[in-house]
């Protein structure tokens, strides 16, 4: 037969069973939440370092267009000074021209050797931004199956949560509101276990020996008690048949 503090302590068992669940599940869903920002996050690192890398490759392969236009601008000039060459015969105009072919000479030679080092450097940028595109897309789809997956998990918790919230109304209807208020303190203090079973004297919620007085009183108490050290709200088993008391 159930008296009402059995009646009560049911209750209160079976709305912790509720709570866990939701509690569950919304550590669940929170975790999803920081996975898909997380994700997030790295899709836009990859996606600066490969705009990062095909805009340093951009830079230098203008560069590259640059150096050889210069180039085959200083050659057309040399051919039309080796033209003039021919021509001249003041000496002092001829010597400023043979000044002129060296110092052409000299700055294509240069040229040359930049051109060298930026198609040197080049292969390695086009190399490193083909690489980070690739990472880009390959983690772009991978992110976005992720997220898709997560979001639809996430609003099935949702939609378990509110349902679950619903019946947690319901369940808390004729429950003593100082009770509840009780109940809801330990469950959010004492890690969601806030109604312990005493099962040999020993609160199973921090597993210490109840003094025995404590003990023989709580097992006739027609109120609500909780553990001296936890705090948790204990319950007795009254139908409960000890194996000690079988093996006697
Ligand atoms: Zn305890």
């Amino acid at each position: 037969m159930e008296n009402s503090l059995e009646t009560a302590i049911g209750k209160l068992a079976a709305l912790q069973e509720v709570d866990r669940q939701v509690r569950a599940k919304r550590e669940e869903l929170q975790a999803l939440t920081t996975e898909i920002a997380a994700l997030e996050g790295q899709l836009a690192l990859q996606t600066n370092a490969a705009r990062d890398a095909s805009s340093e490759r951009d830079i230098l392969e203008a560069r590259r267009r640059k150096l050889e236009g210069d180039l085959e601008d200083e050659e057309s000039k040399m051919t039309d000074r080796r033209m003039r060459l021919n021509r001249v015969r003041n000496e002092k105009e001829l010597q400023a021209l043979r000044r002129e072919i060296e110092v052409g000479k000299e700055t294509n030679q240069q040229r040359e050797e930049e051109i060298l080092g930026v198609l040197e450097a080049l292969e390695e940028l086009n190399a490193k931004a083909s690489d980070a595109e690739r990472a880009q897309s390959e983690l772009a789809e991978r992110a976005s199956s992720e997220a898709e997956n997560h979001r639809d998990r996430i609003r099935q918790l949702a939609a378990e949560i509110e349902a679950a919230t619903d019946s947690r109304d319901r369940m808390t209807q004729g429950l003593d509101s100082n009770v509840l208020r009780k109940y809801e303190q330990i469950f959010a203090r004492r890690g969601g276990i806030a109604v312990v079973e005493v099962r040999n004297g020993i609160c199973l919620g921090c597993h210490m020996n109840l003094p025995p007085q404590f003990y023989n009183e709580l097992q006739r108490a027609v109120d609500i008690r909780s553990c001296p050290n936890c705090h948790r709200i204990l319950y007795c088993r009254a139908e409960r048949v000890d194996s000690n008391e079988v093996s006697r």
